[in-house]
């Protein structure tokens, strides 16, 4: 059911991500730089990231991994097919 599921593949618009508000995407973002950094990779569109690092993030947000995942499709950080299907 929707709302429930975490997305199976994760793969953050980084693009997007940069046109949201701080104050909605502030730790999501600085996530997402942490890693890049980590990894020396900076010239990526997209990122992809752990799914043990989406269950970190839904602690950081107050929600299930369910939620954080149509939080950030709703957002446009992850496209729609990152839901499974209900
Ligand atoms: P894909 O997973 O569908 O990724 C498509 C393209 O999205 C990648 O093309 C890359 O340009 C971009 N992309 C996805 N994740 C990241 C990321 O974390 N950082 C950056 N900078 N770009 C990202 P690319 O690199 O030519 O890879 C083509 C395909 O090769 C990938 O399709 C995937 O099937 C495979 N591949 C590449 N790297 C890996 C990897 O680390 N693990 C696995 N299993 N497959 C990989
Ligand atoms: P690490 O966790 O010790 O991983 C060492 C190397 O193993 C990584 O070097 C990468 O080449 C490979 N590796 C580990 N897990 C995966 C995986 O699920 N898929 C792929 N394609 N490769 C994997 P890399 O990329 O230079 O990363 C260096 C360090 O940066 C990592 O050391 C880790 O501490 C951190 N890091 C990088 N990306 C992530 C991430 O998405 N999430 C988290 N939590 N840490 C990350
Ligand atoms: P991927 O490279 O296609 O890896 C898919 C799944 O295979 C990973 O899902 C993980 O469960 C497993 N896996 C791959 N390489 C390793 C490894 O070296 N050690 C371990 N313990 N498991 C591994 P996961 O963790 O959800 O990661 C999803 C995607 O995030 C990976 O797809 C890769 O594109 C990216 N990623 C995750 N960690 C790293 C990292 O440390 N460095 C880089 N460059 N990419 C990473």
């Amino acid at each position: 059911p929707s709302g429930s599921e975490p997305a199976t593949k994760i793969v953050i618009n980084l693009e997007r991500l940069q046109q949201l508000p701080a104050d909605k995407v502030g730790p999501l973002a600085r996530y997402a730089a942490a890693i890049q950094s980590q990894r020396g990779d900076y010239n990526g569109k997209v990122l992809s990231i752990r799914a043990e690092d989406l269950r970190s993030l839904s602690i950081i947000y107050d929600m299930t991994p369910g939620e954080l995942t149509d939080q950030l499709i709703e957002w446009g950080v992850l496209p729609p097919e990152a839901r499974p299907t209900a």
